[in-house]
């Protein structure tokens, strides 16, 4: 269990918060962009060249960073769930408690430092192809 004060919960839940309106702000604005810009743009160039190829690539392209953020904001809604609960701030890999430094810095941490680490080792290990 983690010895997080009350005062602590509360600096992290503002943090989440703050993280939250950051997040949905650069979602709205990253989809007005997409919205306006590359319409604009690409109802000219598609007409002309006939094909669709492009403004799919584009789109896509959007929707991969539109969806890291909505896939972050995710994680910070679930923390803001979880923050009330006594397992908040223990590690989800080794039950360690992930500390208030790192909490405060990433509030919707799940994994202390050394497992987060480690979890990003196999996590490139996996997409290298073995020799
Ligand atoms: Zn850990």
């Amino acid at each position: 269990m983690s010895a997080l004060t009350v005062e602590q919960k509360q600096q992290i839940s503002t943090a989440l918060a703050a993280r939250r309106a950051q997040l949905t702000e650069e979602i709205r604005v990253e989809l007005e962009r997409s919205g306006h810009e590359h319409f604009a743009d690409l109802a000219g160039e598609v007409t002309d060249a006939g094909d669709a190829s492009v403004a799919d690539m584009l789109v896509d392209h959007d929707i991969a960073i539109v969806r890291r953020q909505v896939e972050e904001l995710t994680q910070v809604e679930s923390a803001q769930k979880r923050i009330s609960g006594a397992d908040y701030g223990d590690c989800e890999e080794c039950g360690a408690e992930i500390g208030l430094p790192r909490l405060l810095a990433v509030p919707h941490a799940t994994r202390c430092i050394g497992c987060q680490g480690q979890h990003e080792k196999m996590y490139a290990h996996e997409s290298t192809p073995k020799l």
